[in-house]
Formats: structure tokens, sequence, C-alpha cells
């Protein structure tokens, strides 16, 4: 069976695929920390975060917040073309929340970026309740200047009971909202889901995917979850509240998920990034190149692809 998206291996439809095809080279992003905070910690949605949350706001391999925006850029982007050489970039706001600021706040940290060359995008990683219609109108006249141009979103799980459970801070009608809000302004959107998170099925995880393929989704990063020192969620881990997933699990839970997701959605991330020093478990999940190599083989074995159980 020939596969829509490849021109590698592949079976399911990388974002590597989706710009290598449209830029003919190299691009990566740049990750910045912008020092926003989110509603989740500061208090006017709740404290502590979400309960998986590291201090960084998950935001660990961001540019340093010590440093200015452009000079994080330039840091972050000497360290990629050690990798790379010659390349395009997608400025990305990663850690906290980045639209949680007044519009003239999010204007002076993002406009610096227009007309830099080579940046061919900007990706903007937030909540869903950190969306409204006054910065989607804005994010809209921002997104004229870019070639690609998303907006990040976390949902995690459509589970209400796990937003609950992981103290989310908001639920999945508002995250629909957020999705519609700004898909009605043309704006493309990335969601990130956990794969594992305490008490959830592997149909559940299923049932995730089945509810964004209902969605006018652009992408999905399906992380595993990486429970860090310090976090709500790793004292519940330590006390054997929950299980965590084995790779061999993850594994074949994704290739699964990945047979349920539509074909259209590019698939921006399978795994994640723990900054090692503070990563407990899984340690497997340190490995990530074996992680999706594991989950390449898994779907040659099967002969499946991404999207053939879509309805
Ligand atoms: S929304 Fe993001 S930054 Fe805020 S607590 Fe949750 S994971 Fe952390």
């Amino acid at each position: 069976m020939a596969y829509e998206y490849n021109v590698t291996q592949k079976r399911y439809h990388t974002l590597d695929y989706y710009l290598k095809t449209k830029y003919h080279k190299k691009v990566f992003k740049v990750p910045l920390n912008a020092s926003f905070s989110c509603p989740n910690r500061d208090g006017s949605k709740g404290v502590g975060g979400c309960t998986f949350c590291s201090a960084m706001g998950s935001g660990d391999f961001a540019g340093n917040p010590q440093h200015a925006l452009k000079q994080q850029f330039d840091e972050v982007m000497q360290i990629m073309h050690q990798k790379w050489n010659d390349a395009y970039y997608i400025v990305y706001f990663q850690a906290f929340s980045n639209t949680y600021a007044p519009i003239d706040v999010l204007k002076r940290t993002f406009e610096p970026f227009i007309h830099q060359n080579d940046v061919v995008g900007m990706s903007i990683a937030t909540r869903p309740d950190c969306i409204n219609e006054e910065n989607v109108a804005y994010l809209k006249e921002l997104s004229q200047y870019f070639e690609e141009f998303w907006v990040e979103l976390g949902l995690q799980s459509a589970y209400d009971k796990t937003a609950l459970l992981i103290h989310r801070g908001y639920f999945y009608e508002e995250f629909v909202k957020a999705v519609h809000l700004l898909n009605d302004a043309g704006i493309r959107i990335v969601v990130h889901i956990i794969d594992g998170l305490p008490h959830e099925t592997e149909q559940m995880m299923i049932q995730t995917i089945k509810k964004l393929n209902q969605l006018p989704i652009f992408g999905i990063k399906i992380h595993m979850l990486n429970v860090i020192e310090n976090t709500p969620i790793a004292k519940d881990y330590l006390n054997h509240k929950f299980y965590l997933l084995s790779e061999t699990e993850f594994v074949n839970i994704v290739v699964n998920q990945l047979q349920y997701l539509k074909g259209s959605v590019i698939v921006h991330r399978i795994g994640g990034d723990s900054d090692p020093k503070h990563l407990i478990a899984p340690q497997w999940a340190l490995k990530k190149m074996n992680v999706v190599n594991q989950i390449d083989k898994k779907m040659e074995e099967l002969d499946a692809f991404q999207g053939e159980k879509f309805k």
C-alpha cells in the first residue's frame, strides 16, 4: 500500500515530511522562554499548575529566560546549527502560556521576529483558556507576516475526569471553543496530548484521538507522561498511586492511535523531552530515537499506516 504523505519509510504524516516537501531544506524550531506565567500557577485559575508540569512551565529546553528574546534566539539557533548547517527557522514560544498577557505585551514579544532573516514561521504554545476573541484578532493580524503560523494548545486528554485529576484547570468544552475561535480566524492548531496519564486506559487514549479527528486541527504532539521531580504527580507515582506505561505499551498504543488518526493531521512529535537531571521515570523516554524507531518497526510489522482505521 502506498502512503500519501511519505518520501521516506515513515508510515505516518510527519512534520519533517511537511516541511521538507514545502521548503526543500531543514526547518527547525527555536524554542524561547518569554517569561510569561500561567493562570494555573499564578492563582487566577489555580496554584501549583498541572500535576506533571516542571518548574520551567514545560519549557525545559527553551532559551534562557534571563536573556532577551533576540539573544535567546541567537543562542538556541547556534546550538541547532551544530546539527544542521543550512536551515530556516520557526520561532517557538514554548514555556508557560504565551498568550496570557495584554495585547501590547504580546506585540512587544512577537513582533521583533517579523521580517527576520530565514524565519518562516512562528509557533505559540498556550492554554485554551488563554484564547479569546481579542487576542485571536491580534494573532490573525500577526499571522499574515509568517508562512507558518501555529498555535499549540495543551489538551492532554479529552476526558474531563482526567483533567480534574491532573489539575488542568479547564475542560474539553473550553478546548473545543478555543479550537473553533482560532480556526475561524484561519490560524492552524497543533494539539498536545499525553499518553499514560493516571488511570487512563488504551481505549480512553484512542477516544481522545477520535474526538480530535472531528475538529479542524493541523497537527498533534503525542507525549509520554514524564514524571519530573518535585511535581505533584511525582509524589503520587512514588506512592504507587498509578501505573506508568512500559516502553512496549507506549509503542503499541501510539501505533494504534496513529492508525485512528486522520491522515491529514501532521504528527509534530512523538515522545517528548525532559531534562535527565530531573526525570524520575520512565528512563526509557530519554532514548527518544529508540522509541520512535520502535514505533516505525511496529508499524512495518503490522503493515500499519496513519489513518487506516479512521472512518
Ligand atoms: S498549562 Fe502548561 S505551564 Fe501551565 S501548569 Fe499546565 S503545563 Fe504548566
